[in-house]
């Protein structure tokens, strides 16, 4: 399997505060790696500099997507290249819908604006596989939303936009049992139809029980701790993170 990320040494500051130090790991093209680790151990900082939040600056090490060191690339150009993250916190925009943000988000991406007339075929499928009312489209973006209504609209950024990585994260806090199930159909699906590679940063094991897991990461104080397969996400779930984050001091 050919290699789409790769994050090799990577230290990263916020307001002169080192949060990440020195991480490494590679995810291949198609694969589904998770991201875990307590609060504050740095997963969302892992996140948002891969794609190239400017609140974030990389003291050392290097990112290299599909082969090209973009470690210096603005978030706008990362997001033509395929990159797209979903927010632990969506924001809400009021004065533009769903639907006109979605046709935009996929026009900066693309490059080209989509006839009106695909785009609403695209979109009313991708809504009805999340089982979303069509009439959402139509409303402001997430104003009013509730949180899985919020969650499922980025799933379907995520459909209609196909980036080759998707970073969620932690993009099931919040959602009743129903809302993971849908979410985690939407992620199948978007494996599936658009075949991308995904970073999922979550404490969920219901989202994971249904996805095909390649690797698993853990993180603790800005550094990746330990790593296996899919199964260590789960018994990660079960025991706690304490048996696998070792104590030298
Ligand atoms: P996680 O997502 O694993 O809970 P974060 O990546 O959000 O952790 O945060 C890791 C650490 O970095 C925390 O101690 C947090 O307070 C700090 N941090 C995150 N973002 C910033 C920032 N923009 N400025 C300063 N400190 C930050
Ligand atoms: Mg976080």
């Amino acid at each position: 399997m050919s290699e789409l990320l790769r994050i090799a040494g990577l230290s990263v500051s916020a307001e002169d505060k080192e949060l990440l130090h020195g991480v490494s790991l590679s995810i291949g093209e198609g694969e589904t790696h998770v991201i875990m680790g307590h609060n504050g151990a740095g997963k969302s900082t892992l996140g948002c500099t891969v794609m190239g939040s400017p609140e974030y600056t990389v003291t050392g090490g290097k990112i290299y997507f599909d082969g090209e060191d973009i470690t210096e690339l603005s978030a706008d150009k990362r997001a033509r290249l395929g990159i797209f993250l979903s927010f632990q916190n969506p924001v809400e925009i009021p004065g533009i819908t769903l639907s006109e943000f979605l046709r935009n988000a996929l026009e900066q991406v693309t490059g080209t604006r989509i006839k009106l007339w695909d785009f609403k075929k695209k979109l009313a499928a991708a809504m009805e596989l999340l089982d979303m009312d069509s009439a959402y489209a139509e409303r402001e973006l997430n104003v009013g939303f509730s949180g899985g209504e919020k969650k499922k609209a980025e799933i379907l950024q995520l459909l209609m936009l196909r980036p080759r990585l998707a970073i969620l994260d932690e993009t099931d806090s919040g959602l009743d049992v129903d809302a993971v199930k849908t979410v985690s159909k939407g992620i199948e699906e978007y494996r599936k139809s658009v075949g991308g590679s995904l970073m999922i940063i979550t404490h969920n094991a219901r989202l994971l029980e249904n996805l095909s897991l390649d690797r698993t990461h853990i993180l603790s104080e800005g550094q990746v701790v330990k790593e296996g397969d899919g199964a260590l996400a789960f018994e990660v779930l079960e025991n706690g993170f304490e048996a696998y984050v070792r104590k030298d001091s």
